[in-house]
């Protein structure tokens, strides 16, 4: 349940991903953007099937819902939602955000919160353009890209592609009040939140080889992963 202020509009993050398996990083930008934008939550949204991964690579959906819930546990303000994974065929975040504002109806503003390598990939998502005049989108830093140089690294057949956004770049501290508030449909907020270099990959790796992702991952999805035997090496 989203717990809000009587008389005040409802400030709802979205964060989707495959989360294969969730991890600090996304924890750490997540905890950053709600603090900083004063939303009422932030919902985790496992990708069932992920438009841009190959499905038969990623462990069950259901036990990457199980690991978000178990990441989020002392976290009131985040939650998990099981949106994408009752929805038939490829997850698509415009599809879920369309679902979501007529469930909240009037009086919801979305901020979609992506990594910027998850940006630089949206020309490829389902209908982009209108996505983006859905929500106010945030754009967090993520180690490996420099979130000052994507304006300029976008093609104008890109910037085309996504309506013509503008962008503005921000550190935490210079968001204030009046910017956290705003929806700007068309604007796409540029956030420098405090990046880990962490990855789902990299910790898919580390277990697959035996060795320690103490303090990457929440303690309670390092447990629920070794009682499941996730992303061990098969025995053969
Ligand atoms: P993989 O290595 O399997 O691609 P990942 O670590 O990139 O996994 P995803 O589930 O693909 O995780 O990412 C979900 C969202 O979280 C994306 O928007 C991505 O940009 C963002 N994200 C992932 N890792 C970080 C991080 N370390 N810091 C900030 N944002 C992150
Ligand atoms: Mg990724």
């Amino acid at each position: 349940m989203v717990q809000v202020t009587p008389g005040r509009p409802r400030r709802i993050g979205l964060m989707g991903g495959t989360f294969d398996p969730i991890h600090l990083g996304h924890l750490r930008a997540a905890e950053e953007i709600y603090w900083a934008f004063e939303l009422d939550q932030i919902i985790f949204i496992p990708a069932a099937r992920p438009a841009h991964k190959d499905t038969e690579k990623v462990v069950s959906a259901l036990h990457r819902y199980e690991m978000v819930s178990l990441a989020t546990v002392f976290a009131p303000y985040f939650t998990v939602s099981s949106i994408e994974l009752r929805r038939p065929g490829r997850s698509y975040s415009v599809e879920t955000v369309r679902e979501l504002l007529k469930i909240y109806g009037e009086g919801t503003t979305l901020y979609f919160i992506m990594g910027v390598d998850a940006f630089l990939e949206i020309p490829t998502w389902k209908d982009a353009q209108d996505l983006f005049s859905l929500v106010q989108v945030i754009v967090t830093a993520r180690p490996g890209w420099r979130l000052d140089q994507v304006e300029v690294s976008l093609t104008p057949e890109l910037r085309k592609m996504l309506g013509e956004p503008q962008f503005k770049y921000l550190k935490i501290s210079e968001i204030t009040a009046e910017i956290a508030r705003q929806f700007t449909p068309g604007l796409v907020l540029l956030v420098e939140v405090a990046s880990l270099d962490i990855s789902s990959h990299e910790i898919r790796q580390l277990v697959e080889e035996g060795r320690s992702i103490r303090f990457l991952v929440p303690d309670t999805v390092a447990a629920y992963m070794a009682k499941n035997r996730l992303y061990q090496k098969r025995k053969r």
